[in-house]
């Protein structure tokens, strides 16, 4: 019998020639690993794959215990880490394409992948096209021979469009190009990306996975040939994380079960609460029949998370400002995934080119973090009386 997940995210990692007898895997600070012999240095050098102490850019114990953990949540061949989440997408992506290649990206995609598209990728002379979310398996119609790699962001960005992963994989494959899901919203504990025939799924760990607001870090997983271009690409970029950050995130990891089920079952509350009131006008959460993907979720998903968008009726900045400034537990700030909640002003339609985004209010995203409901929708409710006598007055 295999171990449930939740005993899988207490074991994880945690190998005795790795703890030494503690419970955590200590933080080794560490650039050089000294040999007794040459013979050792040839032994531990032989396969730069393995984890066997070498140089620091290659990790410790202490960033083995975190990818070995995370290797066996995702059902992955191997983890690379990361300095933050956005160096895990770009990395992925970078490790699938050459020059001339082209490439199709989600247009709900977190904006930073975009920028990474529209910048370094353009001057490398591979081409980005963008797509609605919600195509499904009509991706097939965008799929060029020479099209690489397509990226998956489900739900997205702000707007939290939930994706036919299966059926965009389905017509990938039939092209011979590879699939990279950023599945930070749902973390492995909710979905799976791997599982589903995806190539490289890409954690924001810096989110829920470190949980606590204090690390940048990021994580990507593969399988079979995609995991070895993904870690070649990777050790040749240099990208190694702080062993502090590593640390962090696996004591993260612990709790992620209760964590995430907290902020479900809190989000889920407050947003059901929100929809109610006359301000709002849409709420943007998967588990919510009207959210654009929902039967998706339902399908594919194992549950939602703590981060949805509400969208207010009428209003523009200083109406929003009224509302935003003066919040008591909701903090204004970028970012997601950790303890406590956040709300932000957000414009996706910047960051639109395939499928231009309408909607008649200001959009606000909302994370929900472990504080009591009573006390958020206390402060929600307040929010959005300054919201509506501003837009009165
Ligand atoms: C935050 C975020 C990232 C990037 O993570 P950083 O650690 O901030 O670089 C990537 N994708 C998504 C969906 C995110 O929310």
């Amino acid at each position: 019998m295999s171990d449930s997940e939740d005993t899988r995210l207490i074991i994880g990692g945690r190998r005795k020639e790795w703890t030494h007898g503690v419970v955590n895997p200590p933080v080794y600070r560490a650039s050089t690993c000294l040999f007794e012999s040459y013979a050792e240095l040839r032994e531990r050098t032989a396969n730069p794959t393995a984890k066997k102490l070498f140089y620091a850019r290659k990790g410790t114990p202490t960033q083995w215990a975190l990818e070995e953990a995370l290797t066996d949540l995702e059902g992955a061949d191997g983890t690379m880490l990361f300095p933050s989440g956005i160096a895990a997408v770009t990395t992925a992506i970078l490790s699938l394409v050459k020059a001339g290649d082209h490439v199709l990206i989600t247009d709900s995609a977190y904006e930073p992948t975009r920028a990474f598209a529209n910048g370094l990728l353009k001057t490398m002379n591979i081409q980005t096209d963008y797509y609605d979310p919600l195509i499904g398996s009509d991706i097939s119609t965008l799929l060029k021979p020479n099209t690489s790699v397509v990226v998956t962001e489900s739900p997205g960005s702000l707007t939290f469009e939930v994706q036919d992963i299966p059926a965009i994989v389905k017509a990938a494959k039939a092209n011979g190009s590879y699939v990279v899901t950023d599945n930070t919203w749902a973390t492995p504990l909710l979905f799976k990306p791997l599982d589903h025939g995806v190539d490289i799924s890409v954690e924001a760990c810096t989110k829920y996975i470190g949980g606590h607001s204090d690390s940048m870090i990021g994580s990507a997983s593969a399988k079979g040939d995609a995991w070895k271009k993904l870690s070649k690409t990777a050790y040749q970029l240099g990208h190694m994380v702080a062993p502090d950050d590593a640390f962090l995130t696996s004591r993260g990891l612990r709790t992620l079960g209760i964590r995430m089920k907290a902020h479900e079952e809190n989000a889920l509350i407050v947003a059901a609460w929100l929809k109610d009131q006359p301000e709002v006008d849409k709420v943007l959460h998967p588990a919510f029949e009207d959210c654009p993907g929902h039967d998706l979720w339902e399908r594919d998903f194992a549950g939602s998370s703590g981060l949805f968008s509400i969208i207010l009726k009428g209003g523009t900045y200083p109406d929003t400002a009224a509302m935003v400034d003066r919040m008591r537990l909701f903090k204004m700030g970028f970012s997601w995934g950790g303890y406590e909640s956040l709300i932000l002003p957000a414009d996706p339609s910047h960051n639109r080119t395939a499928v231009p985004w309408a909607a008649d209010g200001p959009l606000l995203r909302i994370h929900i973090g472990l504080e009591g409901t009573d006390d958020l929708i206390q402060d929600l409710e307040a929010g959005l009386k300054r919201y509506s006598e501003r837009l009165s007055s």
